[in-house]
């Protein structure tokens, strides 16, 4: 089914972001970033060179300044990802979604001023840890703390699962700055590379994913600069963070209809050219009525995701409705992989094939961001309220 939100604009882009994957993206890249567990900083130097990262940078810090526009995000994604290229989809969202979000939106011009040149240009690379041993889904039971004194905060705690936690330099930090639990008692610092008792820890074995790092942080006693409180006022934390989930979900939805629709491309093609008993796979009719189910669920979430973009784009996507697109998409997602697995028999599960390193993907899909579980429980918070 045709789509309805691409201007001309939008296709030229387009064009840029596949001659930046046919350049950069190439199997043997791939393979060398799964083997270091990273996507290395040239290729990041040369997204930000070609304007596919920093998308939502303002203009007069070297961005694109798309700031509300996430139709450019969904464009690189599909490519990148339609490509085969999972990991390297990953790396540029961790830099556009989950940190560039905060400082454009929410930092002081003194801190905007200081880091998104570099995070446009691919110079600073940023992640975003809120995440620790004990607290997932449970974010106001961190236990890291920012102790004020003179000049700035001492950081004391750990996180985990901290997606480009190894390469990043810069890392929006959730903290407690004040007593309980209350939603005031949070704010968000940025830890830079190299300050002293700042350690990036081991990065963890993931099930898929594997072209970017996912490790744990630890810091004890780690001076922060007053400059480097987010906004510059403290408590605010927990309202940042509930401030950028939307967007992070609405990546997350987007991804998930990227890879939903690659699959459906991946199986495809593979049905029509392998054979058995005589005929080709596409001739069976289980195949057959796969694949159109398959489309259809392609275009549904494509209708749907669309129209979150539209919302996002009008400031309109509430958490509710970014939560309804993230669970929903990723589920979607999750049968469109499996069913192309088992479309594609033995080669299905060996990870030379697109197919398969997308449903390894894809599984952390229904994990981060906040858990499908957690999302359907929000949207029915708003359904019948809580006692
Ligand atoms: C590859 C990867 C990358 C990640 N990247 C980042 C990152 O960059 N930054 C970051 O901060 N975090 C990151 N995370 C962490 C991720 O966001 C958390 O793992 C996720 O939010 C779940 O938290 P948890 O692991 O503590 O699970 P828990 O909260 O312990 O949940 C365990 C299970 O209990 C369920 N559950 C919990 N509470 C409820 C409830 N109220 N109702 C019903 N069910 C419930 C959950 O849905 C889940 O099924 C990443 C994780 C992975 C695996």
């Amino acid at each position: 089914m045709e789509r309805k939100i691409y201007d001309e604009d939008h296709e030229a882009f387009r064009d840029v972001v596949r001659e930046f994957v046919k350049r950069y993206a190439t199997e043997e890249k791939r393979k060398q970033w799964e083997a270091d567990g990273e996507v290395d900083r040239a290729t990041m130097l040369a997204a930000g060179e070609s304007g596919i990262i920093g998308l939502s940078v303002p203009e007069e810090f070297g961005g694109a300044g798309m700031l509300q526009d996430y139709r450019f995000r969904s464009i690189v994604l599909e490519e990148v990802i339609g490509a085969g290229q999972g990991s390297l989809a990953g790396a540029f969202g961790i830099q556009d979604d989950l940190a560039v979000p905060y400082i454009v939106h929410m930092g002081t011009q003194e801190q905007k001023e200081k880091w998104l040149p570099g995070m446009a240009t691919g110079e600073i690379l940023g992640a975003l840890a809120m995440t620790e041993p004990g607290a997932g889904s449970d974010l106001r039971g961190i236990k890291t703390t920012a102790k004020k004194v003179d000049g700035g905060y001492l950081v004391n705690g750990a996180k985990t699962f901290i997606s480009s936690g190894k390469t990043a330099d810069i890392v929006v930090t959730f903290v407690k700055t004040g007593e309980g639990n209350r939603p005031d008692a949070f704010s968000l610092l940025i830890l830079e590379d190299g300050m002293e008792g700042f350690e990036h820890g081991k990065k963890l074995e993931k099930m898929g994913f594997h072209g970017w790092d996912t490790a744990e942080l630890s810091f004890t006693d780690v001076f922060v600069p007053d400059a480097n409180l987010i906004g510059g006022k403290e408590g605010l934390g927990f309202i940042q963070l509930m401030m950028n989930l939307p967007l992070e979900r609405l990546s997350i939805g987007v991804a998930a209809a990227a890879a939903g629709e690659a699959a459906f491309h991946w199986t495809r093609d593979y049905v029509i050219s392998r054979e058995a008993f005589g005929e080709r796979i596409a001739d069976f009719q289980n195949t057959r009525f796969h694949l159109a189910d398959m489309a259809t669920t392609v275009d549904v979430m494509w209708a749907y995701v669309d129209r979150a973009m539209e919302l996002y784009a009008e400031q309109k996507l509430t958490a509710e409705e970014a939560a309804k697109v993230k669970f929903w998409a990723t589920d979607r997602e999750a049968e469109l992989l499996d069913i192309g697995v088992q479309l594609h028999g033995g080669y299905g599960y060996i990870t030379e094939y697109p197919i398969a390193r997308a449903y390894l993907d894809a599984r952390v899909h229904r994990i981060y961001g906040g858990t499908n579980e957690i999302m359907r429980d929000l949207v029915a918070r708003q359904i019948v309220g809580k006692r």
